[in-house]
Order: structure tokens, then sequence, then C-alpha cells
């Protein structure tokens, strides 16, 4: 039997924004429940032999709707607007492999062996003059360099989280994040986001009511450029104001930036870290601004919180791989890697301009859509009545593909969003799929 998802009161959140996860208490017959679902069920009879095995918080760990999409979407004649892939077409290939082959030859014996669970050092100085474009000034013992910024994440609801603690979130926010928070049984509620970002009234509202309930808030989650998915971006003057709420009320912040440096104009963000070094954890990544299949990303944490990611790390993985870190450090010593950054800029941006013309251009009557300054996504809305994941099937029969709008929150909304990547298919490709998407939703308009 299936359990509907806990709501959570939510009064002081706005309606239309705020959710709940499904996460039960321990020990509760909800956890029993959900646990029942993970292993899947046939006639009442689950199909899995380890069903009463499974630690309760299995229960948070469902496959997501982007990884079932996978599949579906990656056959050549869909066009996938669904994936976050960034495009690598860019990188100089050639002589990265004479490179990576130099680096084995003269430092084998070192980049071939476990290293630090902290991080190589260099290459923990050289994070720090990355961050410096954003304004961060950090010392490079408080960089804690981990397998792409998800194992940050992860890392942080380890060390902060119990299970039933309250996480907030921007809604909507980013499906791997929630992911996480589900894996530990911390509860998600949403907080309500426009044309400008988080909205710090909504922040308020949510916190004075969960104060109210006597919930224990660890920490909001926000990524405050180029959002994934909602691509937009938090306004310069709003920054000061959240963080000075969280502080209030006693609550860290957990600033997720792995597109900061892929604006398409002049416009500089500072770093909510930039503002404010004691309350903020700050997630950066090379995922996007280098090769995401290297998984080299880091967190700047005070210095408290620094050694308990060092140690979560020793418990996870050892350490982050020297191997991947020493390619990294190279590319940054020896590569214009801000010009490469430029080129990273300059595709997005022309898919960027292709995608909006295409949406102007075809989409019916009704629809409306943010329009990114920087990263990879469009979030947008179609007009009343329809379904983004109903019609997905019959989208994905048309050749297009993208991401239903319910993956990015915890329960129970986004029914009437989707998110639409730019980042990986070329121009031409991104008008046909929205040609495509146009008339799949006008085909369901006459359903
Ligand atoms: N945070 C956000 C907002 C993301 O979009 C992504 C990747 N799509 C990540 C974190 C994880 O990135 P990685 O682990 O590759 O650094």
């Amino acid at each position: 039997g299936s359990q509907p998802a806990r709501q959570q009161p939510t009064s002081g959140v706005a309606a239309a924004a705020a959710g709940s996860a499904a996460a039960a208490p321990a020990g509760s017959p909800e956890a029993a429940q959900a646990t029942e679902q993970v292993g899947g069920q046939s006639g009442g009879r689950s199909l899995d032999p380890h069903l009463r095995r499974y630690a309760q918080r299995a229960a948070g760990m469902r496959a997501s709707e982007v990884r079932a999409l996978f599949a579906v979407a990656s056959r050549p004649e869909v066009v996938s607007l669904a994936g976050g892939m960034p495009n690598l077409a860019a990188l100089p290939l050639d002589t990265l492999a004479t490179d990576v082959a130099e680096l084995v030859a003269t430092e084998g014996q070192s980049v071939l062996q476990y290293g630090s669970a902290h991080g190589l050092p260099a290459l923990r100085e050289q994070i720090c003059d990355v961050m410096a474009l954003e304004g961060i000034s950090a010392h490079a013992d408080d960089v804690v360099v981990t397998v792409g910024s998800q194992m940050a994440l992860d890392m942080v609801t380890r060390v902060f989280c119990d299970p039933g603690d309250v996480v907030l979130a921007e809604a909507p926010s980013y499906v791997g994040a929630l992911s996480t928070f589900s894996a530990y049984q911390a509860e998600v509620v949403h907080v309500t986001m426009d044309d400008e970002g988080l909205q710090p009234e909504a922040l308020r509202q949510a916190l004075d009511t969960l104060a109210g309930q006597g919930r224990r808030v660890k920490f909001l989650y926000t990524i405050p450029n180029f959002h994934n998915p909602g691509g937009v971006t938090l306004a310069v003057r709003r920054r000061a104001e959240i963080l000075d709420i969280c502080a209030r009320h006693g609550v860290l912040v957990i600033e997720d930036n792995p597109y900061g440096l892929l604006g398409f104009s002049d416009q500089t963000y500072p770093a909510l870290r930039s503002m404010e070094a004691d309350n903020v954890v700050y997630l950066g990544s090379f995922s996007k601004t280098f090769a995401s299949g290297l998984r080299v990303g880091w967190a700047l944490a005070p210095h408290a919180v620094r050694e308990k990611l060092v140690l979560a790390t020793e418990s996870a993985t050892l350490c982050p791989p020297a191997f991947n870190q020493a390619i990294v450090s190279r590319y940054l010593a020896r590569y214009d890697w801000q010009g490469q950054i430029k080129q990273f800029r300059a595709a997005y941006r022309e898919r960027r301009d292709a995608m909006l013309a295409a949406l102007d251009q075809h989409l019916p009557p009704g629809c409306s859509w943010t329009k990114p300054d920087g990263g990879f996504y469009v979030w947008l809305t179609v007009p009343e009545g329809l379904d983004t994941k109903a019609m997905l099937p019959r989208a994905v029969t048309q050749r297009v593909a993208y991401v239903p709008g319910t993956a990015f929150y915890a329960a129970g909304f986004g029914s009437r969003q989707m998110r639409l990547s730019y980042c990986y298919p070329t121009p031409e490709r991104i008008r046909e799929g929205v040609r495509r998407l146009a008339s799949a939703l006008e085909a369901e308009q006459e359903l």
C-alpha cells in the first residue's frame, strides 16, 4: 500500500511553494511503509528478499525522475532538453592528453598513491584563487576537496542533519540535493522564489512558523547564481538580508555555486560567503568550468566545520582521488583557464539565446518562462490544465524530452512546470526541440 506524503503545516510559507518531504520519523509506521515501497511490490508481496534488512534511511533512497529519463532521452532521435551535461567540445583534449601522460611519467609515484583526506595542498591554494573571482578571501586550510560538490552536499547533510530535522530550500530546488536530504531523513521546507531569487520575506515567515512549532531547522540550502532548475539569480540587494535573517535564527547557510562563473553579462555577483564567513558553507565545483568526469569539487567552511568534513571524508572515501586532483591542479597552473571559461560562457550564451528565441516564436499562449543570465536552465510554466509529468511520454513520442517540475520539489508541487536545459544540444537541435515541445503542448491542449 502506498502512504501519502506527510504534509508539514506550512502556514507561514507561501502556500504555492511550501511542501514537505515524505520523511517519516525513524521507527514510525510511515517509515516501515516507505521501506516497503523501496523494494517494490507485486500483488502485495515484495520482490526484494532483502526488504526487511534495510535501514530506515533506505526508504528515502529512490530513483530520481531525471535518472529514469536518461535511458529514453539518450536515444539519438530524441532532442534531450532534460540532462544537465556540460558541453566539453571546447576543451583542448590533445594537449590535455599529453599533459596527463607526462603527469603519470613524472609524478606517478605520488599521484597514483593515497592522498590526504583534506585534499592536495597546491590545489586548495588554487581553489582560493578561483573563489577570489567572486570576492571570496579564504585560507587554503579551510578548503576541503570533495568528489564533486555532490559529495560535499552529502557530507554536510551527514554532519548536520538528524532524522526529522528541517532543511530549507528554494522552491524549486536541485534534485540531487533533495535526494541527499531525503536519504538522511531530513525534512525539506521550500521557500518561494521570484525572478530575483529567494524571497527574504518568505524566508522570514518560514523560519518564524517553524520556530513557533519548535522545529529544528539546520540550514538554508541555496543556489544564488543561475539557479538549477529555476534559471534565476538572487538580487545583490537581497543577499545581505538573507544572511542576516539566517544569522538571527541561528540557521547555517549552505551556498551551492557550481554555475557562478558562467554568467552571460558583465554583471558580477558577490558570493554570500564573501559577505559573511562564519555562518556560510560554500560549495564549489570544477564540473561546469572544466570537466565533470573528474569529479573534483570543494567545500569552504568555518574551521570547526571543516574538521568534521575532513573526518567525514575519511570514513566515506579515505581521500578524494589524488590523480584527478593533480590533473585539475596542472590544468589551472598551465592553461588559460579563465580564457577557457570565457569560451564556455560564449557557447552557453549562444544556446540560451537560441532557446529563448525559439520559446518566444513557437510556444502556445499561456506559457511563461524564466530568462537566465547564466548557467544551464530555463524554468517553464505551462497553461493551466496541463500536467508536465503526465504528458512526458507523449512528448518523447514527439522526440523531445525535458524534466517534469515535480522532480524539483520534496512533494506535491511542480506539475505545471518543467526544466529545459540548453547546455548540451547545438542551437539547431535546441530550435528543433522547442518546435517539437510546442507541438506536444498544443496536442495536449486538444486532448
Ligand atoms: N549543485 C548543483 C546546483 C548542480 O546543478 C550540480 C550538478 N548538476 C551539483 C551541485 C553537483 O555537481 P558536481 O557533483 O558535479 O560538482
